[in-house]
């Protein structure tokens, strides 16, 4: 009985399902490309002024979200400068991005984070706990080290994909909750496993930073240090969520010194 129930055909719905799935797959292996400045093959739908464009309109957001700018211009520009010291002295120098350095006032949140396309900003609460000028390098260089990298652009393209498969399941499974979940779930699972190899990779692009434009890289074990300390606290440790165990870090961090000191 159930033999002939199956002889009708494949269900419409199935096979609109493996279309949009299938699409989904086609559009992100297709857009593949080596990026020139790490040397990494990566999967990018969007171009470079796209994500200027992207980053551009999303700063005030971001900043608003975190209390607004630091309102002491003379830290803005001190923060700009040393930001700006670590692009002219380093390959970020020769990519299309326009990098800008922020100081929010938000004195609670210990966090870092980049825009695609070059916006930077850095929390007055992580700013705070900060040792020296070295260190404060050290996180703008790891921040720079994302825009460099197209971090943001490759999870963009990440997402979508994600998304196309969700939808695909939706539709095979006339939109029963537990399958998109699971769907959604694997989909998180393997953004975040590329999303720590994004931080690695910005941790040992960090250090050439540093070493490129005359800092002592070793003043970013101090800042894991203080990262780890600040998951200890009270503050909300954002910039560890998505960032891998500082001991981890360390490691990694050690042996890029070895690597790029001369
Ligand atoms: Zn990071």
């Amino acid at each position: 009985m159930a033999y002939s129930k199956k002889r009708g055909g494949i269900p419409i719905k199935l096979i609109l399902a493996a279309g949009i799935i299938l699409f989904s797959l086609f559009k992100y292996w297709s857009n593949s490309e080596t990026n020139e400045w790490t040397g990494r093959k990566q999967h990018i739908t969007l171009d470079a002024d796209q994500e200027i464009a992207i980053g551009l309109r999303s700063a005030p957001q971001m900043a608003q979200q975190h209390g607004g700018l630091y309102p002491d211009q003379a830290l803005q520009s001190k923060i700009d400068q040393i930001g700006q010291r670590l692009v002219n002295s380093s390959i970020a120098r020769e990519t299309p991005y326009r990098y800008d350095f922020h100081l929010l006032r938000d004195p609670n949140t210990v966090n870092a984070f980049a825009l695609p396309g070059g916006q930077v900003f850095i929390t007055y609460g992580l700013l705070k706990r900060l040792e020296n000028e070295d260190q404060l390098a050290g996180i703008l260089g790891h921040e720079i080290a994302h825009v460099v990298g197209r971090h943001s652009a490759e999870r963009i393209a990440k997402q979508d994909l994600t998304q196309g498969i969700v939808n695909g399941v939706l539709v095979g499974s006339d939109g029963g909750a537990g399958a998109a979940q699971t769907a959604a779930m694997i989909g998180n699972l393997i953004n975040m496993k590329y999303s720590r190899e994004d931080e690695l990779e910005s941790d040992k692009l960090g250090v050439k930073f540093l070493i490129d434009a005359g800092y002592r890289p070793e003043e970013m074990i101090g800042v894991m240090k203080i990262l780890k300390e600040a998951a200890g606290g009270q503050s909300v440790p954002e910039f560890q969520s998505t960032h891998p165990d500082p001991e981890n870090r360390v490691e990694k961090i050690k042996e890029a010194i070895q690597k790029y000191k001369k």
